[in-house]
């Protein structure tokens, strides 16, 4: 089944349980300052929740743009390593305010993934929340009466306030999910492990597919609950995992939500991208496969961010969005050698497949290729500049180690990546001196503490309307962390 037609069912589905369909809310938020970026279908209904409005249905469905990148949920580390986070993904999700409750939404997501789209129930299993004394939490024995009735008990895996407990805060609204995870092992590996073991054995190819949350709970000033007036239901369903589920393959990008980007970026680049189904592929292989991972997944957040009306900048949601494009650049210009702008190609790929259900990446296609290509152009200019002067410090260098303070000034003034620089070192048989690069960065730190202006330098302090100032980054896979960001 098509993506498309996966994603079209789940909304006919609900639909046809008397749902509203709503559009996605839009990836950037321009007026929550708890959040930057939508991370999951409820954050546009928060309000509803709160009780500070109303709904226009009491029973809403949609698909939401998610990015994961900032703040609570920070997958971009994940992205490109494993086969199943993404910076953005669509999040499909019914919603019930104050009308139906665990049955209805139990039975009817068991409905959809065995009926609708005829997952076999072996390839299932789901979790509930184990209760917590100390919390104040009981266990959801509603939620396991209701599964019992659906699922073999062994397929029911108790599950703790980390994974199965959902809360706005510290106060509010908060209550138990449930989540349903497919088994996507081959019969050999399931013979390996099975059943409950699964939870302390965690296998890549069993995957969370959907989490069903329950808010029958306020949390009190006084840390004790009592149940809200009106019980809500709250479901989201990562859509690319969904689609590989059901498109008999073991990971998102051999689905084709990202197989026309994958083979477009071979095209540009001549490399080959092997599927997840061959294993033992040659570390080169792994690498290149890797960075076109992270190339067809960032292009899309990029994209979509954009048409959305966030441009790239130093501050702020555009700050980060630059930085995912930038990673991109960087494993392209590292691992596929992509010297040249090429990025900004695949847009047209996306806009084709994206924009008929998503029509703001057709409308806003010129833009979005024009500002990629000009962010690539840009910052490849930046890696060229730095990859000259490192030769000259390589010339200049007796021995094998290069000084870390030479290492430190191309990081700090040309954005030059430490581990490009360690990798293009590595290839002369020589290093940098690591703990003087350190010593540097913290001085840097300290320094852009100190500082009470504001540089325009893209690479060094940064001022988001006054109350934030960008400190510094330690590692450059680590670098959109929000925590980078110091109150003054
Ligand atoms: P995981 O444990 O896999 O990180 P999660 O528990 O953080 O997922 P939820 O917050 O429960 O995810 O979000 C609901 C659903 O959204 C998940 O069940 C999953 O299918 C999907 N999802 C979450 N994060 C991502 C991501 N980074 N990329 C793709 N899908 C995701
Ligand atoms: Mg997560
Ligand atoms: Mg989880
Ligand atoms: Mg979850």
């Amino acid at each position: 089944m098509k993506s498309q037609d996966i994603r079209k069912q789940f909304l006919q589905f609900f639909e046809s349980k008397g749902h509203l369909i709503v559009p996605s809310a839009p990836i950037v938020l321009k007026d929550d300052p708890t959040l930057m970026f939508n991370n999951s279908g409820m954050a546009q209904f928060k309000e509803y929740f709160l009780g500070n409005a109303t709904p226009k249905s009491k029973r809403i469905a949609d698909t939401q743009k998610c990015l994961r990148v900032s703040g609570k949920h920070n997958d971009l580390e994940d992205v490109g390593f494993d086969t199943y986070h993404h910076t953005m993904f669509e999040m499909l999700g019914n919603w019930s305010f104050g009308d139906y409750f665990k049955k209805d939404a139990i039975n009817w997501a068991w409905e959809l993934l065995t009926e609708v789209y005829k997952i076999p129930k072996e390839n299932l299993y789901v979790s509930v929340f184990e209760g917590n004394p100390a919390e104040n939490v009981p266990f959801d024995q509603e939620a396991w009466d209701i599964w019992k009735t659906l699922i073999d008990e062994d397929r029911i895996i108790l599950g703790n306030k980390k994974d199965n407990f959902w809360e706005m805060g510290d106060q509010g609204p908060c209550g138990p999910c449930s989540e349903i995870h497919v088994d996507l092992r081959t019969a050999e590996e399931k013979a390996q492990v099975s059943g409950k073991s699964l939870v302390n054995n965690d296998h890549p190819q069993v995957v969370e597919i959907w989490n069903n949350v329950f808010m029958e709970f306020n949390r009190k000033a006084d840390g004790s609950l009592e149940k809200l007036p009106a019980q809500h239901v709250d479901t989201g369903m990562g859509f690319e995992r969904l689609c590989m589920a059901l498109q008999g393959v073991t990971s998102n990008y051999d689905t084709d939500v990202f197989t026309p980007l994958i083979e477009e970026v071979e095209k540009i680049t001549g490399r080959k991208y092997t599927s997840n189904e061959i294993k033992n592929v040659s570390e080169e292989q792994d690498k290149t496969n890797i960075a076109i991972r992270v190339v067809v997944d960032h292009v899309r957040a990029v994209a979509f961010a954009i048409a959305d009306g966030q441009l790239p900048s130093n501050t702020g949601a555009g700050y980060v969005i630059r930085r995912i494009l930038r990673r991109a650049i960087r494993y392209g210009f590292t691992f596929l050698d992509t010297k040249e702008p090429f990025i900004y190609k695949l847009v047209a790929v996306l806009a084709n497949q994206m924009g008929e259900f998503f029509p703001e990446i057709k409308s806003q296609q010129n833009l979005v290729t024009n500002v990629i290509r000009e962010e690539e152009a840009s910052f490849l200019r930046t890696l060229d500049q730095g990859l000259q002067l490192l030769e000259n410090v390589v010339k200049d260098t007796k021995g094998a180690e290069v000084s870390g303070a030479k290492a430190f000034e191309l990081y700090d003034t040309f954005g030059f990546p430490k581990d490009l620089t360690a990798l293009i070192l590595k290839e002369k048989g020589m290093s940098y001196n690591e703990a003087e690069f350190d010593s540097e960065l913290q001085k840097q730190k300290t320094r852009s503490r100190a500082a009470s202006e504001t540089s325009t330098d893209d690479w060094t302090i940064l001022v988001e309307g006054n109350t934030e100032t960008f400190v510094g980054y330690d590692e450059v896979e680590k670098e959109v962390k929000i925590t980078r960001y110091r109150k003054v």
